[in-house]
Protein backbone atom coordinates (compact mmCIF):
# COMPACT_ATOMS: atom_id res chain seq x y z
CA UNK A 1 0.00 0.00 0.00
CA UNK A 2 2.74 2.13 -0.97
CA UNK A 3 2.24 5.26 -2.16
CA UNK A 4 3.43 5.49 -5.79
CA UNK A 5 4.92 8.93 -6.36
CA UNK A 6 5.27 10.60 -10.21
CA UNK A 7 7.98 12.24 -12.03
CA UNK A 8 7.37 15.44 -13.83
CA UNK A 9 7.32 13.61 -16.85
CA UNK A 10 4.53 11.76 -15.91
CA UNK A 11 2.42 14.32 -14.54
CA UNK A 12 3.14 15.96 -17.86
CA UNK A 13 0.66 12.89 -18.85
CA UNK A 14 -1.47 13.23 -16.77
CA UNK A 15 -2.34 16.14 -17.42
CA UNK A 16 -3.32 15.58 -20.91
CA UNK A 17 -5.38 12.68 -19.59
CA UNK A 18 -6.65 15.26 -17.18
CA UNK A 19 -7.61 17.94 -20.24
CA UNK A 20 -9.75 15.17 -22.15
CA UNK A 21 -11.35 14.38 -19.21
CA UNK A 22 -11.98 18.39 -18.49
CA UNK A 23 -13.13 18.63 -22.25
CA UNK A 24 -15.37 15.74 -21.87
CA UNK A 25 -16.81 17.75 -18.91
CA UNK A 26 -17.14 21.24 -21.35
CA UNK A 27 -19.36 18.96 -23.70
CA UNK A 28 -21.60 17.64 -21.31
CA UNK A 29 -21.76 20.88 -19.70
CA UNK A 30 -23.09 22.67 -23.52
CA UNK A 31 -25.68 19.19 -23.85
CA UNK A 32 -27.33 19.67 -20.46
CA UNK A 33 -31.12 21.08 -20.67
CA UNK A 34 -34.39 19.39 -19.90
CA UNK A 35 -35.15 16.41 -22.30
CA UNK A 36 -31.90 15.24 -22.61
CA UNK A 37 -30.95 11.41 -20.98
CA UNK A 38 -28.10 10.55 -19.61
CA UNK A 39 -27.52 7.70 -22.08
CA UNK A 40 -27.35 10.44 -24.65
CA UNK A 41 -24.37 11.99 -22.08
CA UNK A 42 -22.44 8.71 -22.09
CA UNK A 43 -22.30 8.13 -25.63
CA UNK A 44 -21.13 12.07 -26.17
CA UNK A 45 -18.17 11.16 -23.75
CA UNK A 46 -17.09 8.08 -25.34
CA UNK A 47 -17.39 8.93 -28.72
CA UNK A 48 -15.37 12.01 -27.49
CA UNK A 49 -12.89 10.19 -25.59
CA UNK A 50 -11.81 7.69 -28.04
CA UNK A 51 -11.77 10.04 -30.88
CA UNK A 52 -8.98 11.89 -28.87
CA UNK A 53 -7.11 8.19 -28.69
CA UNK A 54 -8.15 7.84 -24.94
CA UNK A 55 -9.91 4.79 -23.09
CA UNK A 56 -13.05 5.88 -20.85
CA UNK A 57 -11.35 4.65 -17.69
CA UNK A 58 -14.96 3.21 -16.32
CA UNK A 59 -16.07 1.22 -18.73
CA UNK A 60 -15.55 -2.37 -17.79
CA UNK A 61 -13.78 -1.55 -14.37
CA UNK A 62 -14.88 -3.74 -11.78
CA UNK A 63 -18.11 -4.52 -14.26
CA UNK A 64 -18.91 -1.22 -14.31
CA UNK A 65 -21.22 -0.97 -17.76
CA UNK A 66 -20.90 2.92 -18.97
CA UNK A 67 -18.24 5.47 -19.67
CA UNK A 68 -19.83 7.66 -17.17
CA UNK A 69 -21.59 7.79 -14.10
CA UNK A 70 -24.39 9.95 -14.06
CA UNK A 71 -26.10 10.47 -10.61
CA UNK A 72 -29.42 12.83 -10.57
CA UNK A 73 -31.14 14.44 -7.54
CA UNK A 74 -30.30 11.64 -4.55
CA UNK A 75 -28.62 9.48 -6.18
CA UNK A 76 -24.60 9.98 -4.96
CA UNK A 77 -22.28 8.53 -7.82
CA UNK A 78 -22.24 5.61 -9.54
CA UNK A 79 -25.47 6.15 -11.34
CA UNK A 80 -26.11 4.54 -14.71
CA UNK A 81 -26.84 6.33 -17.78
CA UNK A 82 -30.43 5.93 -18.68
CA UNK A 83 -33.51 6.54 -21.16
CA UNK A 84 -33.96 9.22 -18.44
CA UNK A 85 -34.88 12.26 -19.64
CA UNK A 86 -33.32 15.37 -17.33
CA UNK A 87 -36.53 17.80 -15.89
CA UNK A 88 -35.81 21.10 -15.38
CA UNK A 89 -34.61 21.47 -11.67
CA UNK A 90 -32.80 18.52 -11.58
CA UNK A 91 -28.75 17.84 -10.29
CA UNK A 92 -26.52 15.61 -12.06
CA UNK A 93 -23.01 14.54 -11.19
CA UNK A 94 -21.01 13.15 -13.83
CA UNK A 95 -18.37 11.29 -13.05
CA UNK A 96 -15.47 10.91 -15.83
CA UNK A 97 -12.16 9.11 -15.88
CA UNK A 98 -9.80 8.80 -19.19
CA UNK A 99 -6.99 7.04 -19.75
CA UNK A 100 -4.68 8.38 -22.12
CA UNK A 101 -0.56 6.81 -22.65
CA UNK A 102 -1.24 4.79 -20.13
CA UNK A 103 -2.15 7.40 -16.92
CA UNK A 104 -5.86 8.10 -15.71
CA UNK A 105 -7.56 11.18 -15.11
CA UNK A 106 -10.85 11.46 -12.64
CA UNK A 107 -12.93 14.28 -12.09
CA UNK A 108 -16.24 14.82 -11.06
CA UNK A 109 -18.71 18.20 -11.02
CA UNK A 110 -22.46 18.41 -10.54
CA UNK A 111 -24.38 20.51 -13.14
CA UNK A 112 -27.77 22.17 -12.85
CA UNK A 113 -30.69 21.67 -15.19
CA UNK A 114 -32.59 24.76 -15.98
CA UNK A 115 -34.00 26.26 -13.02
CA UNK A 116 -33.08 24.67 -9.89
CA UNK A 117 -34.30 25.67 -6.39
CA UNK A 118 -31.93 27.30 -3.64
CA UNK A 119 -32.14 24.16 -1.58
CA UNK A 120 -30.31 22.43 -5.21
CA UNK A 121 -27.90 25.53 -5.73
CA UNK A 122 -26.25 26.13 -2.47
CA UNK A 123 -25.55 22.00 -2.16
CA UNK A 124 -24.05 22.11 -5.58
CA UNK A 125 -21.79 25.55 -5.08
CA UNK A 126 -20.66 24.31 -1.27
CA UNK A 127 -19.40 20.96 -2.62
CA UNK A 128 -17.28 23.28 -4.96
CA UNK A 129 -15.96 25.35 -2.95
CA UNK A 130 -15.69 22.36 -0.34
CA UNK A 131 -13.16 21.31 -2.34
CA UNK A 132 -11.12 24.35 -2.74
CA UNK A 133 -11.16 24.73 1.00
CA UNK A 134 -9.67 20.85 1.11
CA UNK A 135 -6.84 22.00 -0.98
CA UNK A 136 -5.27 24.78 0.51
CA UNK A 137 -3.89 22.45 2.91
CA UNK A 138 -2.80 19.78 0.22
CA UNK A 139 0.44 21.11 0.46
CA UNK A 140 3.99 20.31 2.24
CA UNK A 141 4.52 20.29 5.22
CA UNK A 142 0.28 19.14 5.87
CA UNK A 143 -0.93 15.70 6.34
CA UNK A 144 -3.23 13.86 4.27
CA UNK A 145 -6.01 14.03 7.19
CA UNK A 146 -5.37 18.12 6.74
CA UNK A 147 -7.16 17.68 3.90
CA UNK A 148 -10.24 15.91 5.16
CA UNK A 149 -11.05 17.93 8.28
CA UNK A 150 -10.98 21.44 5.97
CA UNK A 151 -13.83 19.47 3.66
CA UNK A 152 -15.47 18.40 6.41
CA UNK A 153 -15.48 21.17 8.34
CA UNK A 154 -16.90 24.10 5.45
CA UNK A 155 -19.25 21.68 4.40
CA UNK A 156 -20.81 20.98 7.94
CA UNK A 157 -20.41 25.02 8.24
CA UNK A 158 -23.05 25.20 5.57
CA UNK A 159 -25.52 22.83 7.01
CA UNK A 160 -24.55 19.71 5.21
CA UNK A 161 -23.21 16.21 5.19
CA UNK A 162 -20.14 14.80 4.14
CA UNK A 163 -20.30 10.84 2.79
CA UNK A 164 -18.35 8.48 4.64
CA UNK A 165 -18.48 5.76 2.51
CA UNK A 166 -16.93 6.83 -0.32
CA UNK A 167 -13.37 8.65 -0.35
CA UNK A 168 -10.89 9.80 -2.70
CA UNK A 169 -7.95 8.24 -4.11
CA UNK A 170 -4.53 8.38 -5.79
CA UNK A 171 -4.01 8.07 -9.23
CA UNK A 172 -2.11 6.69 -11.34
CA UNK A 173 -1.78 4.30 -14.05
CA UNK A 174 -4.41 2.96 -12.01
CA UNK A 175 -7.36 4.90 -11.15
CA UNK A 176 -7.70 3.77 -7.92
CA UNK A 177 -4.21 4.17 -5.65
CA UNK A 178 -3.27 4.37 -2.07
CA UNK A 179 -3.66 6.52 -0.49
CA UNK A 180 -7.42 6.94 0.46
CA UNK A 181 -8.94 10.92 0.98
CA UNK A 182 -11.66 10.67 3.22
CA UNK A 183 -13.69 13.89 3.23
CA UNK A 184 -13.75 13.63 6.97
CA UNK A 185 -12.01 13.11 10.25
CA UNK A 186 -9.22 14.80 12.20
CA UNK A 187 -6.46 17.31 11.20
CA UNK A 188 -2.82 15.97 11.44
CA UNK A 189 -2.74 12.70 10.42
CA UNK A 190 -2.02 10.19 7.69
CA UNK A 191 1.39 10.81 5.66
CA UNK A 192 3.05 14.04 5.16
CA UNK A 193 2.07 15.56 1.38
CA UNK A 194 4.89 15.56 -0.09
CA UNK A 195 5.42 16.50 -4.45
CA UNK A 196 4.85 13.87 -6.93
CA UNK A 197 1.92 12.61 -5.02
CA UNK A 198 -1.28 12.60 -7.41
CA UNK A 199 -4.90 12.18 -5.52
CA UNK A 200 -8.55 12.43 -6.73
CA UNK A 201 -9.78 15.00 -3.77
CA UNK A 202 -13.75 14.13 -4.45
CA UNK A 203 -15.84 15.21 -1.59
CA UNK A 204 -19.67 13.88 -2.48
CA UNK A 205 -21.86 16.18 0.12
CA UNK A 206 -25.82 15.62 1.10
CA UNK A 207 -28.60 17.83 1.57
CA UNK A 208 -29.94 15.67 4.35
CA UNK A 209 -28.20 12.96 6.32
CA UNK A 210 -25.17 11.30 5.07
CA UNK A 211 -25.93 7.93 5.14
CA UNK A 212 -26.42 6.38 2.03
CA UNK A 213 -27.33 2.70 0.97
CA UNK A 214 -26.41 1.20 -2.73
CA UNK A 215 -29.52 0.19 -5.13
CA UNK A 216 -30.67 -3.11 -6.69
CA UNK A 217 -28.32 -2.96 -9.52
CA UNK A 218 -25.15 -3.00 -7.40
CA UNK A 219 -23.95 0.24 -8.23
CA UNK A 220 -25.65 3.36 -8.02
CA UNK A 221 -25.16 4.84 -4.80
CA UNK A 222 -28.25 6.88 -3.17
CA UNK A 223 -29.13 9.25 0.34
CA UNK A 224 -31.15 6.85 2.88
CA UNK A 225 -33.58 10.61 3.07
CA UNK A 226 -33.89 10.80 -0.38
CA UNK A 227 -32.39 14.22 -0.48
CA UNK A 228 -30.34 15.43 -3.05
CA UNK A 229 -26.54 15.01 -3.05
CA UNK A 230 -23.51 16.60 -5.17
CA UNK A 231 -20.28 15.67 -6.17
CA UNK A 232 -17.23 18.11 -7.24
CA UNK A 233 -13.22 15.79 -7.77
CA UNK A 234 -10.32 17.05 -9.24
CA UNK A 235 -7.44 14.82 -9.96
CA UNK A 236 -4.12 17.25 -8.42
CA UNK A 237 -0.32 16.85 -8.37
CA UNK A 238 1.66 18.04 -4.90
CA UNK A 239 4.41 20.23 -6.01
CA UNK A 240 7.03 22.19 -4.30
CA UNK A 241 4.40 25.05 -3.96
CA UNK A 242 0.73 25.23 -4.60
CA UNK A 243 -1.25 21.97 -5.60
CA UNK A 244 -1.79 21.73 -9.64
CA UNK A 245 -5.24 20.82 -11.03
CA UNK A 246 -4.17 17.77 -13.86
CA UNK A 247 -7.80 17.35 -14.76
CA UNK A 248 -8.85 21.23 -16.22
CA UNK A 249 -8.83 22.20 -19.88
MG1 LIG B 1 -14.29 10.24 -10.31
MG1 LIG C 1 -12.29 9.39 -8.07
Amino acid sequence: NMIILKTRREIEIMKKAGSLVAQSHELVRKHIKPGVTTKELDQLVEDFLRSHNAIPTFKGYNGFPFSICASVNEEVVHGFPSNRKLQTGDIISVDIGATFEGYVGDSAKTFLVGDVDEEKRHLVEATKQSFYEGIKFAKAPYRLSDISHAIQQYAESQGLSVVRDYVGHGVGKKMHESPQVPNFGKPNKGPRLQEGMVLAIEPMINAGVYNVKVLENGWTVVTVDGKPSAHYEHTIAITDGEPELLTIV
